[in-house]
């Protein structure tokens, strides 16, 4: 254990050395199946040779000249989103707390200047997720993210999951926007219903206060659709993208209306390395990889073959498994054993999963994982049902 590192990580006890498609390989050359992609980052796998290409040919032409420059890649990146997504506007970051931060700060400059400065409370859900940072720790609100480092930044009013007529009784005078993931990740895979995304987008509507999603785990081709929020057909005013669009690379943006980033002017945020040339030459190439109507696809139809694989094995293993949640390749299994266990005894069949808050394991695979990769995993995860049941 090194003990140089400031221990705020539970880490299993594996390194790895080298990764390819959805393998990682330890300095022995064992390999595992990487189910969990670093989190939703790795879109297009580990060393996928036309990210490599990109970061290679732009590391050796430029890594980093600031902002205070014009950053050709980052307008070509910008411009693929605009074209592509509800947006007008894009800002780069570096993650997705980072994302989170200049959504509120956003949402509260708006309301400052349409001279409405008393509007500043943003609606946020339980088992949300917006980061580490002391503006995302407060947005979530909960406990175990927020215990010991009060005070709390103000302005975030904390709602049950997915209550519609809370959440109507809540808007008032000072509501300043509703921030909500449409899948929640860390949360444990909790699905908005397309119709919630559709009445929220309707009650921001009705009351003149701006929707935001955090599209940080479920966007970029996860779902089946570039972001998540595309199925229920509404357009936010605002999303936080990260995770995967780098495929790897850091890289966070804030995707906005014109009218909700009317009062992001010159001088009123920034970033060092935001949208740096490296970090943009990678997420432009994820970009035209993923948002293709075959690729996204792709993921829907691998979708369906792993979610019928995994109803197959709650039938078998009534004992381990409870349910499964989430869409395209953001899917959570309900556990009846601890999670961590379930987990933990993965490693010992070499596929690699990512827990969640509510028992859940969460299964988030490179989006081109193969067919046979599929039922590899499948098989695995079979293996550690089995091992788990007859350790009981
Ligand atoms: C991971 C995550 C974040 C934070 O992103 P970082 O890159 O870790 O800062 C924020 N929101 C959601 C929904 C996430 O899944």
């Amino acid at each position: 254990m090194n003990t140089s590192i400031l221990p705020t990580y539970n880490r299993a006890p594996l390194a790895f050395e080298r990764g390819e498609g959805s393998w990682l390989f330890t300095k022995n050359g064992d390999g595992y199946l990487d189910m969990g992609a670093g989190i939703a980052v790795n879109a297009l796998g580990h060393s996928n040779s036309e990210l490599v290409e990109a970061l290679t040919s732009q590391a050796n032409k430029l890594w980093h000249v600031s902002n205070l420059y014009e950053i050709p890649e980052q307008q070509r990146l910008a411009e693929l989103m605009v074209d592509t997504t509800f947006a007008d506007n894009v800002f780069f970051t570096n993650s997705g707390t980072e994302s989170c931060e200049l959504a509120v700060k956003m949402v509260r400059k708006f309301w400052h200047e349409k001279g409405q400065g008393e509007r500043v409370e943003i609606i946020t859900f339980d088992g949300s997720f917006h980061g580490r940072s002391s503006a995302g720790i407060a947005a979530a609100g909960s406990e175990k993210l927020t215990k010991g480092f009060g005070p709390m930044l103000p302005g975030f009013v904390h709602l049950p999951w997915s209550n519609h007529d809370a959440i109507e009784a809540a808007i008032n005078e000072k509501t300043a926007a509703i921030l909500i993931e449409p899948i929640q990740g860390e949360g444990g895979i909790r699905l908005l219903p397309d119709q919630c995304l559709k009445g929220l987008r309707d009650l921001c509507d009705k009351h003149d206060i701006l929707l935001a999603v955090d599209e940080v785990q479920c966007g970029i081709g996860r779902t089946g659709r570039l972001f998540a929020h595309e199925w229920s057909g509404i357009e936010p005013d605002i999303a936080m993208v990260a995770k995967g669009i780098g495929g790897g690379f850091p890289l966070g943006a804030v995707l906005a209306k014109t009218r909700a980033a009317s009062g992001m002017t010159a001088g009123t945020h920034g970033s060092t390395y935001g949208g740096n040339p490296l970090a943009c030459s990678v997420g432009i190439k994820v970009l035209e990889i993923v948002n293709t109507p075959e690729f996204l696809n792709s993921v829907t139809k691998k979708s369906g073959l792993i979610t019928q694989g995994l109803l197959g094995l709650i039938d078998k293993y009534p004992d381990i498994f409870e349910e499964i949640r989430g869409t395209g390749l953001m899917l959570g299994i309900k556990c009846k054993c601890p999670n961590l266990d379930f987990v933990q005894e993965g490693y010992e069949k070499a596929i690699l999963t990512v827990p969640a808050s509510d028992n859940v394991v969460r299964l988030l695979p490179a989006l081109n994982i193969t067919i046979e990769e599929i039922n590899e995993a499948l098989s695995r995860l079979e293996q550690t049902a089995n091992s788990l049941r007859i350790a009981k």
